[in-house]
């Protein structure tokens, strides 16, 4: 079986919040999809280990926003490679409250949806909760962040809780390996190639790892410059 051909599905990207009563939590979901227009409804698949999966479960209500290309890698960094058990993601964050009650991120989105808990599906490690839009808004103009861009364009990764993970073989991995070093960060995955640099945190394009201040940290995971391996 190859499973490359998983790689070839498009995704988007979003974040994804629950909770209630000041537990609160959002985590960056890219599997959610509508699955009717009348009423809307929509569905996602969240790992059965990650605080937000417990949350949905409790208040059987959830919302989605939707990225903007905009996202720097530290807020994805905060929503994809956190967990919501140590620490308040939405604490520093744009949030409202809908009309459920459910928390919703408004930094960075374009839009949002928020649902009522209509069905979930057990698959193994991940749930597939369906939701009952009840209310929506669009919240900007800008390019929706596709997981695609977030591959080629900032560098992104899966968390090893994402419904989409796949571990890498070495032996792909050797392959792909470009003259120019790349650089892995030991704690998060994340792959600093010199060719795109970190314009984030603003290391330009074409800048070699070596040449990163030592005071640069992981933009994903806040991981030190010296916990990163030559890939
Ligand atoms: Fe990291």
């Amino acid at each position: 079986m190859n499973k490359s051909a998983l790689h070839k599905i498009s995704y988007g990207l979003y974040i994804i919040s629950s909770g209630q009563d000041g537990k609160f939590n959002g985590q960056i979901g890219n599997t959610m999809f509508q699955v009717t227009s009348d009423p809307a409804t929509i569905a996602i698949s969240i790992n059965k280990e990650n605080y937000t999966h417990e949350l949905i479960k409790l208040t059987r209500k959830f919302s989605v926003s939707i990225l903007s290309q905009a996202a720097p890698m530290t807020f994805i960094g905060l929503f994809g490679f956190k967990s919501g058990r140590d620490v308040n993601k939405l604490q520093n964050v744009k949030t409202k409250t809908g009309p459920t009650g459910v928390p919703i991120v408004l930094d960075y989105s374009i839009g949002y949806l928020e649902t009522e808990l209509m069905s979930e599906l057990d698959c193994g490690t991940h749930t597939i909760f369906v939701g009952r839009v009840v209310d929506a808004d669009v919240t900007g103009n800008e390019e929706p962040m596709t997981y695609d861009y977030y591959h080629k364009v900032k560098g992104g990764k899966a968390s090893k809780n994402a419904p989409t993970y796949i571990k890498e073989d070495p032996a792909t991995k050797q392959a792909q390996t470009a003259p120019a070093a790349r650089y892995v960060c030991s704690v998060c995955g994340y792959v600093y190639d010199p060719v795109n640099g970190d314009p984030d945190s603003g290391v330009a394009p074409g800048t070699r790892f070596e040449d990163i201040p030592d005071s640069w940290v992981c933009p994903i995971c806040g991981a030190a410059k010296a916990q990163f391996e030559k890939e």
